[in-house]
């Protein structure tokens, strides 16, 4: 039925194409949705929403459609010439950036959105395949080389869990001595239910009495907090509340340091609903660490036992539970009052919580299985005409722990509706110089498996010819847009959201409202958190990254209520703002697709560096010296402003000579190859597989930079080895230069 539909879609498309190769896109595309949406779509459109009810006949209904359609079409025949303002970095395609644009439709991203939510699809499982099976036949229909790899890992499921609490006050209940079995899944859903119930993958099994204690976010100073106060929480059960920089795994190996005996995670705010999670340390196949899970042929793997392997699994069992039952827990316990460290939380007005330990006892059972699955990565790929051997790669995790309706099919959608004007594009004429990967990555939510996985396969491809990565995970959970960019792409990222409409304020574009929330420049987050599947590529290969999404947070995530109804309810009514960051995703893969010079801006960079260091000199103390570093960023800076002057004279020469090809393919190797200088065999002490030196996940603390001196100064504290990080940043840096200049010494 899905497959049908979409070869319907693209049928209608190519026929309209054909017919009236200049015609809109945007009619276009409201025909299309029209002939496939259901009924369930036309409370979203708004224009249909106001005026007609879902009771009209399907008559009426046809010929509403027909009118609002030729209305539409009308209007939007006589704006699509409306010209973008004129692109600076880009002179040879500005026609095909306003086509990308003028196709945009929240028709459509919600229809994929629909399509892809009906069923929950987490990796490994047999429902998964339908998302898959979904991706390919879009890509297909869109006349775009479609692949698929596979991949033999190790992922995790639930067996059993139970949690039943052992009260011994009678400040809740009206006996003394009561025994509840709390609840470990979602109320909502029912016994039946084909979502995976709440569970961390990777925890290991075991049963666990204790008395409950409460330790905040479970953090070094949390710990801290309780033990000035006489708190012990060894042989207890410990309840956690999610955030405070912490990872899932962190909580669970610093819980188990202490002398915990389990955890159980709930996360503030979030009512019923019940996070689950990976508490697997690092990214990728656990029994393939390095390299490639290829399914099928003979791979290397490493048994549960090596220790390899095992270090990465926590050795206390932890569950997820929802607020709601963490309330019950924290509401029963008695001892001293929560540390004044504590006191900004927002959950601590409610009631006045103490920290235990007890008297409550929780009576704590997890199992789980670690199994072999298959997972799979989708990847459309648009072939460069110019330039077939440089790479732009976007990419969107499928897999989900429920729906996925945000997290991550809103990011899905989007890549599907980029597919769809591409493929119109290409009809049009356009072939882009540079190859476009359109990727679809599965097993994100164990550990960004699948991409991992695929780029330790490609290490030296990617590494030799990968322009770039263009990650979106949720592209929506609500209002207010964010990015996250290595700092040579923050100019090309201002430069695309002055073209891209904001979908709050339709009369300003979405970099005015960027800026005036933020008053002062847009903020550009870093890509140090692990966070996505921008981490190998960055982290490990030295592509750089960019990340995009709307919405800070979300309250449903990763629990059963992260649906369909939910983003059409609460973070998207219309869609809009899925259209904002594909324009913005689609926008930026053209210019660097498509720009005869890279947009790279390396000044930005050295400035960032700069920033850096200012802040890293408040956590020097000591006879440490951070010249190493200092002398580098300015190296940086001088190749950097070189490399400016080299890029705008060869901008200015529009020759297509060999010579003048070749002295830009040459430019824009240097600029794709510096960021990869950043990059060190040896990697960051302790977790050798993040070799990027400047961002990456540092073990503690919230720097969010240089994480092999941020580690040194928050573990050993010893001069020499913080100076010795310095010092490898400094090279690292220096390795850039060079790079940059291209030239040997
Ligand atoms: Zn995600």
């Amino acid at each position: 039925m899905t497959s049908l539909e979409i070869h319907y879609t693209s049928t209608l498309h190519y026929i309209t194409c054909t017919f009236s190769a200049h015609t809109t896109f945007s009619s276009i595309s409201s025909t299309v949705t029209i002939t496939t949406a259901t009924t369930s779509f036309f409370p979203m459109a708004p224009s249909f929403h106001t005026t007609h009810p879902r009771s009209t006949t399907p008559s009426f209904t046809f010929i509403f459609i027909f009118f609002t359609l030729c209305i539409f079409s009308i209007y939007t025949l006589h704006h699509h010439h409306t010209p973008s303002p004129p692109s600076t970095t880009t002179t040879t395609h500005p026609p095909f950036s306003s086509t990308f644009l003028n196709s945009a439709s929240n028709y459509t991203i919600s229809t994929y959105l629909r399509h892809l939510t009906l069923h929950p699809h987490l990796a490994g499982t047999t429902p998964s395949s339908a998302a898959v099976d979904y991706v390919i036949s879009n890509f297909k229909s869109f006349n775009i080389q479609t692949h698929v790899t596979n991949y033999s890992v190790l992922l995790s499921y639930p067996l059993y869990s139970s949690l039943t609490a052992h009260f011994s006050n009678t400040t809740l209940t009206t006996a003394a001595d009561v025994v509840v079995s709390l609840p470990v899944r979602e109320p909502e859903m029912g016994f039946e239910s084909e979502v995976v119930k709440p569970y961390h993958a990777y925890s290991p099994s075991g049963t666990a009495y204790g008395k409950a204690v409460y330790v905040s976010h479970g953090r070094e100073e949390d710990y801290r907090a309780l033990s000035e106060i006489g708190v012990d929480v060894k042989g207890c059960i410990a309840v956690v509340k999610r955030g405070g920089g912490m990872s899932r795994n962190a909580v669970v190996v610093k819980a188990a340091e202490k002398g915990v005996l389990a955890v159980v995670m709930f996360t503030a705010g979030t009512g019923s609903g019940v996070e689950r999670g990976t508490v697997l340390d690092g990214v990728g196949d656990p029994l393939t660490p390095g390299w490639g899970a290829n399914g099928g042929g003979d791979v290397e793997r490493l048994t549960v036992e090596d220790g390899e392997v095992s270090s990465r699994f926590p050795v206390v069992p932890s569950l997820p539970v929802s607020a709601e039952t963490a309330e019950m827990i924290l509401e029963s316990l008695e001892g001293p009052k929560v540390p004044e460290l504590w006191k900004d939380s927002d959950m601590m007005h409610k009631f006045d919580v103490r920290v235990g330990p007890g008297p409550t006892f929780l009576n704590f059972t997890y199992q789980g299985e670690n199994k072999m699955a298959v997972i799979q990565n989708v990847f459309g790929v648009i072939k460069g005409s110019e330039e077939p051997d440089r790479f732009v790669v976007l990419g969107n995790h499928r897999d989900a722990w429920t729906y996925g309706a945000v997290d991550p099919n809103s990011g899905t959608a989007a890549l599907i509706d980029i597919a769809r004007r591409f493929s119109l594009m290409m009809r049009m004429g356009w072939s882009p110089r540079r190859t476009i990967y359109l990727c679809s990555w599965d097993a994100e939510e164990f550990g960004m498996i699948g991409s991992t996985e695929w780029v330790e396969q490609n290490l030296v491809n990617l590494g030799s010819k990968a322009v770039a990565y263009i990650n979106v995970d949720c592209a929506v959970q609500g209002p207010g847009f964010f990015a996250a960019a290595t700092p040579q792409l923050d100019d090309i990222l201002f430069e695309v959201t002055k073209k891209v409409t904001d979908p709050d304020f339709p009369g300003s574009t979405l970099f005015e409202k960027w800026r005036t929330n933020n008053e002062g420049p847009p903020m550009i987050e870093r890509l140090s958190d692990v966070f996505s599947d921008f981490s190998p590529f960055l982290h490990h290969a030295g592509v750089p990254s960019v990340d995009l999404f709307y919405g800070k947070e979300f309250p449903v995530y990763h629990t059963v209520f992260d649906s369909y109804d939910w983003m059409v309810k609460y973070a998207d009514p219309f869609f809009h703002r899925h259209v904002a960051v594909a324009g913005v995703w689609g926008l930026l893969a053209l210019h660097l697709t498509d720009d005869p010079i890279l947009p790279f801006n390396y000044l930005s960079y050295a400035a960032q560096l700069h920033n850096h260091t200012q802040s890293l000199y408040k956590l020097i103390r000591g006879d440490v010296s951070l010249l190493p570093i200092t002398s580098a960023i300015e190296e940086l800076m001088d190749a950097a402003k070189q490399v400016a002057d080299e890029m705008k004279k060869l901008k200015e020469d529009a020759t297509k000579d060999d010579v003048s090809v070749l002295k830009r393919r040459m430019l824009n190797d240097r600029l794709m190859f510096a960021e990869r200088g950043f990059l060190d065999s040896d990697g960051i002490q302790g977790r050798q597989w993040f070799k990027h030196l400047v961002y990456g996940p540092a073990s503690e603390g919230k720097v969010g930079f240089f994480p092999g001196v941020a580690d040194a100064i928050c573990g050993s504290k010893k001069q020499a080895v913080i100076q010795h990080e310095i010092w490898r940043v400094g090279r690292a840096i220096q390795r850039a230069v060079s790079a940059l200049k291209g030239e040997l010494t």
